[in-house]
């Protein structure tokens, strides 16, 4: 097999400072594709036992064994919350499952989505096409840019922005800070609502209080929905989310019988329970 810095004796680690002390490890049988492009260093694994995986320097982006829960929860928490999500943002999401998930809303017009690094739109196509496939839809229009200055273009244009950001690191640090979710706000309609990856509510306690702060400042509802991933670090992840009207605590329409038997993860119940969190969490989003 071919080896890499992150595989050591047929075995992937994923070790990073933004969760020290802890290492995730998966068997890999295969390197798929391994390149570096302008931002970043890119590999595809054939794992073992969980399909294929994305990383991006070295962190997991997805693995085809749990990416569904991931993909759903962003993409359907704020679509089903909105009353008639017909235009739609995405920012990062190079991997396509995100557009996979949203392309199930009959209802949607157009689909737009800014990642800065064509080359995972490209291998992801190429090695992933269970996500890549989300490309395909004649809705979607791509646009390689930065994330923030794309986003600082657009004015009172979208009902649902969802932002399929990397780590709060790299060319996704700024997509964690304040004035990029000024410009969420600003390029929402009157109704809209934002969802953005949230992080880990046990590793990243800073970074999950500084996104209640700012959605609590700045939009007219604020939630944080927890979601487990056996991938991602700790086994959970976050999902942030604003409206500037409608609520978030449960979908605003009936979910489709044709689009509930697609999915494995979203359902109504789960979305509003998910929005439970544990005692600690919930203290440290309302003290914000
Ligand atoms: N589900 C994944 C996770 O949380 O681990 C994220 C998947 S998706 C592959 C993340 C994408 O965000 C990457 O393709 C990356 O290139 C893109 N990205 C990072 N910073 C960006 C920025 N400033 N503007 C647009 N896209 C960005």
């Amino acid at each position: 097999m071919e080896s890499n810095q992150y595989i050591n004796d047929g075995w992937f680690f994923e070790v990073n400072e933004l969760w020290p002390g802890m290492k995730l490890a998966l068997e890999i049988e295969k390197v798929l594709y391994s390149g570096r492009s302008k931002f970043q260093q890119i590999d595809v694994y054939q794992t073992r036992d969980h399909g294929r995986m994305l990383t991006l320097d070295g962190i997991i982006q997805v693995t085809e064994f749990d990416e569904f829960v991931y993909q759903e929860m962003l993409s359907h928490i704020p679509l089903f919350a909105h009353p008639n999500p017909e235009q739609i943002l995405v920012i990062g999401g190079g991997d396509g499952g995100i557009l996979r998930e949203i392309s199930r809303h009959d209802c949607v017009k157009n689909i737009d989505i800014c990642e800065i690094d064509k080359e995972v739109v490209r291998v992801s196509r190429e090695f992933l096409p269970e996500l890549g496939c989300g490309f395909d839809d004649k809705r979607v229009n791509l646009h390689i840019r930065d994330g923030n200055a794309f986003v600082h273009k657009q004015k009172n244009k979208y009902d649902v922005i969802i932002v399929d950001s990397s780590d709060f690191t790299g060319p996704g640090e700024v997509l964690f800070q304040k004035p990029f979710y000024q410009g969420l706000k600003a390029a929402l309609k009157p109704n809209g609502i934002i969802a953005t990856q949230g992080e880990s509510i046990f590793l990243h306690k800073d970074v999950v209080a500084s996104l209640a702060h700012i959605t609590k400042e700045l939009f007219v509802k604020q939630a944080y929905s927890s979601i487990m991933v056996p991938t991602y670090p700790g086994g959970s992840i976050g999902i942030c989310l604003g409206s500037l009207g409608p609520d978030l605590k449960r979908p605003a329409r009936e979910i489709p019988d044709k689009i509930q038997k697609q999915l494995r993860y979203y359902s109504a119940e789960i979305h509003e329970a998910s929005l439970v969190l544990p005692y600690f969490a919930k203290k440290m989003i309302d003290e914000q």
